[in-house]
């Protein structure tokens, strides 16, 4: 190909494509490119009457004509020009059909770049002009009355220039092929001399072909010889050193006198370079980074088609989401690239734990998607999530740590739990969250979380009823850090379900439910009961001024009997009312404000402490909070959660600070999980801290340890009073 000028001719209806287009070709040299563009089909081939195009890039869909039609049209009306085709889809049954065609190659819109085009034009020019001579010869050949030895001159000078490897493969009557004969390009292409290949069988051909695309190759050669059809098919072949090549294989079976085909004619180049660019394009785009697994885009894409074949078809498919439980800790306590060594090993395990043919994709953190595209019963999907739950029950070796972790699973059923690929993703989400709150370590099938509700929640409920009795409830407590003393001022309780089947059910999940049943007044008064009864240990052990939180659901707090169930409890217990610290959170308060009021003056009065929890989301006005007697304020953990980077909580919580310290209350900042959350509160004036970071909530026992470390203690002995 030695034009220096290259003349395209575009047919594209789109503008902004053509623009994008035009854009990459002006920018080419050697040879540079003049475009011509035409909008409609009838236009293009108008314009082809000229007889001066060199090369046409053709979208397969206008606005007058679409599919083949497009193609056979431009072929009928310029035979002698180049076609590449542009299309939008990445399919590679039409790639086949459109080189069958007759185009000499084919890209998918927005996979491809101006480097790719450009070195699809030059592949396009190359191999038509070599395919238009070799045609040329045939031609010229069958009338050609020359010597033999005239030919066979003028043959090795047409094939030793042509840039690939001639071929013609002989088939005699008992099927057996035969190199007849292979042009030395072959040498370049495959690295074997063509003296090794003429005249063998056709299988030391074979032999050369990796073994993973041998079949599709023996196939195509098959079919050529039973239909005597054209082919065109990139394959791969062992080249030298270990590595392989691509290759792209085009020709057709030639009949014999007696009809039957007994010879292969074709071309074969090397296509190695553009292949791996088309693949790490592809890579790129639809792969995961970190991984090598396809990516959130491909696998939606697959889903989106199984889903389509699994209602044709009426099957059964499933995707299940798979989330590290805890990752997140993992990252910030021993980094990033701990936690990226981790996902690659989990990464690797869940590939031996699957199937081949099902899609395992990451989809960002520590969070893997997996689509079985068939299941026989959807009973079968339960196996594969205790199979990869099993997966996680030895550890993960990283560079310098032996991991363990655990893992919650959402499972989706299609196409009975959603409709598309979006909506699988949500319901197997929804299920894979309900697994984490319930526990995590598990797996959640979606349509059983929705129609089993009730049935689990009746079940719940039933086991709440008999928690009391068969003392599964314990109770924890969280220390809190006065910052003004840097020693622990008290603690708060929090209250634990060990449920013998279900495992540990957080307060969050059966609050609710006790509310609703009323269960919450034994079980309050359960957990007010140990809570006064634990401080009285505390007490005796000399951590006299140590107070003692207690969470008051509002149901609980609007009880009537609820004062003089505390009045009673404190009495029993014999302990400091003014060492009891009731929290109340500010919705409640805000609720029946005449009532409220009333409840607290009396609770006040008994000499009760009292805190309004998750400050700052129930919008108190200012005015009740002068008139209500409390004395702490408890900043809602969300503010404090991202006071580090966002400014905006960071002023709500000076705001509360300042406003609180204005009414004499004292403030607690909960939630707090960083040393930076703790000096901007330390620096705002806040005045205790309740929080990961300092400690987890703890049973009282390993609470203890902590009190007799950093908790103010005043002996027995120093202090006379009725204990
Ligand atoms: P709450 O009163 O806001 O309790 C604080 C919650 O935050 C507790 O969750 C505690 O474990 C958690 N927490 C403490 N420090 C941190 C931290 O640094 N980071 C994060 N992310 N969380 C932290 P828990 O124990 O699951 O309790 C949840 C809720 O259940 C409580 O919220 C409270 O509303 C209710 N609850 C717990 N125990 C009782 C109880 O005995 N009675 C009543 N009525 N409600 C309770
Ligand atoms: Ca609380
Ligand atoms: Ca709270």
């Amino acid at each position: 190909m030695n034009k220096k000028t290259v003349r395209i001719l575009v047919i594209e209806d789109d503008p902004n494509y053509f623009v994008l287009l035009n854009e990459w070709l002006v920018q080419c040299r050697e040879p540079s490119f003049e475009v011509v563009r035409a909008k409609l089909l009838q236009s293009g081939i108008d314009r082809l009457k000229a007889g001066d195009i060199d090369l046409i890039l053709l979208d397969l869909t206008l606005p007058d004509s679409s599919g083949f039609n497009t193609i056979s049209s431009v072929r009928k009306a310029a035979p002698q020009v180049p076609v590449i085709i542009l299309t939008g889809v990445d399919d590679s049954a039409l790639a086949s059909k459109a080189i069958a065609g007759g185009a000499q190659d084919y890209l998918v819109k927005g996979s491809f770049d101006r480097e790719l085009l450009n070195r699809s034009i030059l592949y396009a020019l190359n191999r038509f002009e070599s395919q238009a001579e070799l045609q040329k010869y045939y031609a010229e050949n069958q009338q050609s009355q020359r010597s033999l030895a005239d030919k066979e001159e003028r043959f090795r000078s047409l094939v030793s220039n042509i840039p690939g490897a001639v071929y013609r493969y002989s088939i005699n009557s008992s099927g057996v092929w035969e190199i007849e004969y292979i042009s030395s390009a072959v040498g370049d292409i495959a690295g074997v001399s063509d003296k090794i290949l003429t005249g063998q069988g056709i299988q030391k051909y074979f032999d050369m072909i990796l073994p993973q695309d041998r079949e599709m190759v023996r196939d195509t050669f098959n079919k050529t010889i039973q239909s005597a059809s054209a082919f065109s098919i990139d394959y791969r072949i062992h080249y030298r050193s270990g590595d392989f090549r691509w290759i792209h294989d085009q020709g057709r079976g030639v009949l014999g006198a007696e009809g039957k085909v007994t010879h292969v004619d074709g071309v074969m180049f090397d296509v190695t370079e553009r292949t791996r660019e088309k693949e790490q394009f592809h890579q790129l785009v639809y792969y995961d980074s970190l991984t090598s697994l396809p990516n959130r885009e491909l696998f939606m894409d697959r889903l989106d088609q199984a889903v389509k074949e699994a209602r044709r078809k009426k099957d059964i498919g499933a995707m299940l989401i798979l989330d590290l439980d805890h990752f997140k800790r993992i990252n910030d306590t021993l980094g990033h690239s701990v936690g990226d060594q981790l996902i690659k090993a989990v990464a690797v395990r869940l590939q031996k734990t699957m199937y081949e043919s099902d899609t395992i994709s990451r989809i960002g953190g520590g969070s893997f998607m997996f689509l079985l595209p068939r299941i026989a019963k959807s009973e079968h999907v339960e196996n594969v999530a205790n199979k990869l739950l099993m997966a996680f029950k030895s550890p993960f070796r990283t560079q310098e740590h032996e991991l363990f972790t655990s893992c919650s699973i959402g499972i989706a059923l299609f196409p009975q739990d959603g409709e598309d690929a979006q909506s699988l993703m949500k319901n197997a989400d929804a299920a894979m969250h309900l697994a984490k709150d319930r526990g995590k370590d598990r797996y959640q099938l979606y349509s059983s979380s929705i129609a089993n509700n009730s049935f689990e929640r009746l079940v719940l409920e039933n086991s709440l009823r008999r928690a009391l009795e068969k003392d599964e409830f314990r109770l924890y407590y969280q220390p809190q850090l006065d910052l003004r003393t840097g020693k622990v001022s008290g603690v708060e309780s929090l209250i634990r379900w060990q449920h013998p089947d279900l495992g540990s059910i957080p307060p969050l999940e059966f609050i609710p439910i006790a509310e609703e049943t009323g269960l919450i007044h034994p079980i309050g008064e359960w957990v007010l009961r140990t809570a006064c009864e634990q401080k009285r240990i505390w007490q005796k052990q000399g951590f006299r001024s140590l107070s003692v939180s207690v969470n008051l659901s509002a149901k609980q707090f609007h009880y009537v009997n609820m004062v003089d169930m505390v009045m009673s409890v404190l009495q029993q217990t014999q302990i400091d009312p003014k060492s009891l610290d009731l929290e109340i959170t500010e919705s409640t308060i805000m609720e029946h404000l005449e009532e409220t009021t009333e409840t607290l003056r009396r609770l006040k009065e008994m000499g009760c402490h009292i805190t309004i929890d998750d400050f700052g989301t129930g919008y108190s006005s200012l005015t009740y909070l002068k008139t209500f007697p409390i004395d702490m304020l408890k900043i809602d953990r969300s503010f404090v959660k991202d006071i580090v980077t966002n400014p905006d909580d960071r002023a709500i919580t000076q705001a509360i600070i300042s406003m609180a310290h204005s009414l004499k209350l004292e403030v607690v900042a909960e939630g707090v999980e960083e040393e930076p959350q703790l000096e901007i509160l330390k620096s705002q004036g806040c005045d205790i801290l309740q929080g990961y970071l300092f400690s987890k909530p703890l049973p009282a026992a390993d609470v203890t340890k902590i009190l007799e470390e950093t908790a103010e203690r005043v002996p027995t002995d120093q202090f006379h009073s009725k204990d």
